[in-house]
């Protein structure tokens, strides 16, 4: 057969797992090549986090002209263009980031090669190109193959019915859309167009949306998103789909009753499966879960050790933040300096609906669940001077603290700013700093962050906004 090219490290995947595998593990000396089949950056700088919050911020900025402020503000004739709105999402936004990986490969002397890769045994890769194939040997291979959106029987993506990708680059803003499945990607582009005025309904299987958080935090979004006219439908299960030129049509059945909705787009947004069915991974002793989900070590390490599995290809949420942190973990166990992680510990988790939601550790059902020797602090953003000036006195910060040795443990956050927020409380647990360590530094007025130090000092019993 073919003469097989040898390599050091091949990464296979260039989204937040895979990029950031590779530049770490040139930064500590290994020759690295990438293999992507689709666009540099992956899901999530392509049609993921970066242009969904792009659109989401461009609702917020339409919506504040179209709400009743009690500040005096008034806007007429706001209009959106939003052939604009979706050039700029794509050359000024996700161009640019992905731009800078390539540029950055490039520094780090990074070789990328664009095709589709799949095992042909434990040492060897075939990567399928355009014009043709080539085969790879590898000391080490990290897979970083992350996922796609689940099709259910009978909804195919086509026409007016999208998935997530899609749904970034609607042909118009629909007057209306159906949201199959209420997580965090439906409820986030759910509540993104409800901003720009469209009617959207979200249809959801279990009895609550925005599953990991909880109705507390989750209460303030959902009455927004109605006050906006949303409407959800909890414990419905989606049956069929219909659509013309011109509409689309649901139906759906909630208590064994049928009943239907008609709007301009479906989005189903019901999961997203690992990209690991189409890997050749038959050819190796990499194990894989039922669910497709590679198992791997606390090194990243899969059961044939010199592959490496990060990001939405193995266990637990599917975050990028999660894949990035797994790259460097397997980029340091590559080269010869493993490190030691809970990884779940305190990773963070935000939903970007209005208003932002952000967990991190432990939770007051953790605490019950664990039988924690834990007490739960709330300070409400309507305490706070800065969140007030910003008319967004809605919601709170929420610390989770052990009630011997005051030790973070855990923190939740629903409001203004909830995700550059949440950061300090995930600093706290990492570093073991208890809430005397918060309330002891000094945090600027008037910010948000003094929320943060404010439920510290609640916490302490030391209160001096409430
Ligand atoms: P991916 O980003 O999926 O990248 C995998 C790459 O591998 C792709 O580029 C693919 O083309 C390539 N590939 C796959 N198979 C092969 C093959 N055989 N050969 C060659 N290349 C291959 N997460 C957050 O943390 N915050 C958010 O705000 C957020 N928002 C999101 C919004 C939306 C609409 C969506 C869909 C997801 C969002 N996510 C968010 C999730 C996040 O995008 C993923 O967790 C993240 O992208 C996973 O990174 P990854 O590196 O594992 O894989």
């Amino acid at each position: 057969g073919a003469q097989a090219t040898e390599l050091d490290t091949i990464v296979i995947g260039s989204g937040p797992g895979g990029y950031v595998a590779a530049i770490r593990a040139a930064e500590l000396g290994q020759q690295v090549t990438v293999i992507e089949r689709g666009n540099i950056g992956g899901v999530c700088l392509n049609i993921g986090c970066i242009p969904s919050k792009a659109l989401i911020n461009v609702g917020h900025h339409y919506q504040a002209t179209q709400q009743e402020n009690p500040f005096g503000l008034s806007v007429e004739g706001a209009s959106i263009d939003w052939s604009k709105t979706q050039d700029w999402k794509q050359h000024s936004v996700v161009d640019q980031l992905t731009s800078g990986v390539s540029m950055l490969f490039k520094k780090h002397k990074i070789d990328v090669i664009q095709g589709d890769a799949s095992f042909i045994d434990n040492e060897t890769i075939n990567v399928i190109q355009e014009d043709g194939h080539q085969l790879l040997q590898f000391n080490n291979a990290i897979i970083a193959t992350g996922s796609r959106p689940v099709e259910i029987p009978g909804f195919k993506f086509k026409g007016r019915v999208v998935d997530s990708t899609g749904a970034l680059s609607l042909p118009e803003i629909p007057k209306s859309l159906i949201v199959v499945g209420g997580g965090v990607i439906g409820s986030e582009l759910g509540g993104a167009y409800a901003n720009f005025g469209t009617n959207v309904t979200i249809v959801e299987g279990l009895d609550h949306t925005l599953n990991g958080f909880d109705k507390e935090m989750t209460k303030p979004v959902l009455d927004d998103f109605k006050k906006k006219g949303g409407e959800i439908f909890t414990s419905a299960m989606a049956k069929s789909v219909d659509q013309t030129d011109d509409d689309v049509t649901l139906t759906f059945e909630v208590d064994g009753k049928e009943q239907t909705v008609t709007g301009d787009y479906l989005l189903v947004s019901v999961g997203r499966r690992p990209n690991t069915d189409e890997l050749g991974l038959n050819n190796t002793d990499v194990k894989v879960s039922d669910r497709g989900l590679i198992e791997i070590d606390d090194q990243m390490q899969t059961s044939t050790h010199h592959i490496y599995a990060i990001g939405d290809v193995t266990a637990g949420p599917a975050l990028a933040h999660k894949a990035s942190f797994q790259a460097k973990i397997a980029a340091a166990a590559i080269t010869g300096d493993p490190t030691a992680h809970d990884i779940h510990y305190s990773l963070p988790s935000v939903a970007y609906t209005n208003y932002e939601m952000a967990t991190t550790g432990e939770t007051p059902e953790s605490v019950k669940e664990n039988k924690l020797n834990a007490k739960v602090t709330k300070f409400p953003f309507a305490a706070n001077g800065r969140a007030l000036s910003m008319n967004e006195g809605v919601g709170f910060i929420r610390l989770i603290t052990d009630k011997e040795t005051n030790a973070v443990l855990g923190g939740q956050i629903v409001g203004p700013g909830a995700s550059d927020l949440i950061s300090e409380i995930s600093l706290a647990i990492e570093s073991g700093l208890t809430t005397n360590d918060i309330s002891l530094t000094i945090h600027p007025h008037p910010t948000l962050g003094e929320g943060i130090m404010d439920a510290a000092e609640v916490a302490d019993g030391l209160g001096i906004h409430i």
